[in-house]
């Protein structure tokens, strides 16, 4: 009961790129930047296991930007052709490449990764790419001239890498969409038409990462124009609740997302954000089992996994393991009081300043 994951990424070592920023340049350089990468996957996955957590990943430690990680083995987009695009909706401005012709993989884009990671541990192992929706967000076209049609173009290439993916022995690949939570419209007409593209024929199990982005500057002004209750979800969640995608990612610590929207998805496991990334405090237990039991009044135990609200790639590492500890006390304190209730001891599964007489 409530295995532990993250969202995907993790800090690097000091030695392989800058620390505490996102887009960190290399340190490394050709044959030494492909060695290092693997040796930080090693690392990555060690660092979870010794943290408790179950379901670990490659910590995205081959990747300076979950989106640009998967594009640079895509032919047909020309990176020295920079145009500066809004993205998010405008929430910020950004240099993207451009998409100049038929787009097509060069060759397998995280073989590497996925199978040093896949040898080094005996745990479920999960993998991220990025959605079709959040791509075509994020790169400029000069050649489909319908950018939905783009997006099915990438949907196709992602569904290449993610079954190639679950030979390597990939148990859960997650689609990265924070753009679901700025275009619901499109959620409902495409987006999750362009999802189904992407995990077609797939043997092992699929997520969608929807999240209201990483802790940067741009993003907590965003949140703070949502208001006292953040209903994004409640758009798409319906819809999401009839695909074929097994499992959700959702950013619920210190977010104003009420939990109660999580009732729009039966059947699907939750991947319930319980770590907050975007601050520097250090969750405890009982901030984490405090989230499940929220989550537990919308959600069947059985369908809750426990993660981090967002990826940590721009966290300081020793913040990013205490958190990641935390989220395993967490877990492991929230399964006490379930077989404490499930025993009949009546102990509620709240922080005992929330509970009520
Ligand atoms: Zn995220």
């Amino acid at each position: 009961m409530f295995p532990t994951t993250i969202a995907g990424s993790l800090p690097k070592p000091v030695w392989l790129a800058e620390p505490n920023r996102l887009w960190a340049p290399w340190k490394l350089a050709g044959q030494d930047l492909a060695a290092g990468k693997l040796d930080a996957t090693v690392l990555a996955i060690k660092q979870q296991e010794d943290a408790g957590i179950d379901i670990v990943t490659d910590g995205e430690q081959s990747r300076q930007h979950f989106v640009h990680g998967f594009l640079e083995l895509v032919d047909g987009i020309d990176f020295t052709r920079k145009v500066e695009m809004g993205i998010r909706n405008n929430r910020y401005k950004a240099m993207v490449p451009t998409v100049v012709g038929e787009l097509r993989l060069k060759r397998r884009v995280h073989a590497e990764e996925a199978r040093c990671a896949r040898a080094h541990t005996r745990r479920q192992l999960k993998f991220t790419l990025p959605g079709p929706m959040t791509i075509i967000d994020t790169i400029a076209d000069s050649h489909y001239g319908d950018r939905v049609k783009m997006a099915f173009a990438f949907a196709q290439l992602l569904n290449e890498e993610a079954r190639g993916l679950a030979a390597d022995g990939v148990d859960v690949i997650q689609f990265d969409e924070p753009a679901f939570n700025v275009y619901p419209e499109q959620v409902n007409d495409w987006g999750i038409e362009a999802m189904h593209t992407a995990v077609h024929g797939l043997t092992c199990a699929s997520a969608v990462h929807i999240c209201y982005g990483y802790g940067i500057q741009a993003n907590l002004d965003w949140k703070a124009t949502l208001g006292g209750e953040w209903r994004q979800y409640e758009l798409i969640f319906p819809a999401l609740a009839r695909s074929r995608i097994d499992q959700v990612s959702l950013e619920c610590r210190n977010s104003k997302v009420p939990m109660s929207l999580l009732a729009l998805l039966p059947g699907k496991a939750i991947q319930v954000g319980a770590i907050d990334v975007a601050n520097e405090t250090t969750e405890t237990a009982e901030d984490v089992t405090a989230v499940v039991a929220e989550a537990l009044r919308h959600v069947p135990a059985d369908k809750i996994i426990l993660s981090t609200n967002c990826g940590m790639a721009p966290m300081r590492s020793d913040l990013a393991w205490g958190k990641l500890a935390a989220l395993r006390d967490g877990a492991e304190l929230a399964r006490q009081r379930m077989a404490n209730l499930n025993r009949g001891n009546g102990i509620l599964l709240l922080p005992q300043s929330r509970q009520k007489s």
